[in-house]
């Protein structure tokens, strides 16, 4: 349950401990290709970290956004080699070219999926410290804690 709340946070790019705040600046307010990749800070609604560390979405980009767009080529390749007998330029174009875009176009969505599942298996509370290595309090949630629970790690 608490898993598919979880990816279902990510799907809509949101925070996965409160679910209402976006994770990415809002299509719309772009200002340029850094903030479409960028994570914000942090939650502002409930302080969650979102980036804990330096590269901590390295994992995100070269597994989760490459991985699926490799099975996605690979899978148009194979579809395409059994289907059509394109001459070899072609069918690189038509294997790479919606590789490209997918990768693009999911690296946000594959850095929510990453912070989902992050969160889901060593769940972190309100970071105060700004050094993403806030722990939540043990066996209260970080959705259902008090904004004074989550910022002392010593309260249980
Ligand atoms: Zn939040």
């Amino acid at each position: 349950m608490k898993a598919c709340a979880y990816f279902l946070r990510a799907v809509r790019l949101r925070c996965p401990t409160c679910g209402k705040s976006p994770v990415f600046v809002p299509w719309h307010s772009l200002r340029c290709l850094r903030d479409w990749f960028t994570p914000l800070d942090g939650c502002p609604r409930c302080g969650y970290a979102y980036e804990r560390e330096t590269g901590y979405f390295l994992l995100a980009i070269w597994a989760v956004n490459y991985g699926l767009g490799s099975l996605l080529g690979l899978a148009i390749y194979l579809a395409l080699e059994m289907f059509l007998s394109l001459s070899l330029p072609v069918l690189l174009f038509w294997v790479i070219a919606p590789v490209v875009v997918f990768n693009l176009l999911f690296a946000r969505h594959a850095k929510a999926f990453f912070l989902a599942l992050d969160h889901y298996f060593d769940p972190h509370g309100r970071d105060d410290a700004g050094d993403g290595d806030a722990r939540a309090p043990e066996g209260i949630p970080p959705e259902t804690a008090p904004p004074s629970a989550k910022s002392d790690p010593a309260v249980k």
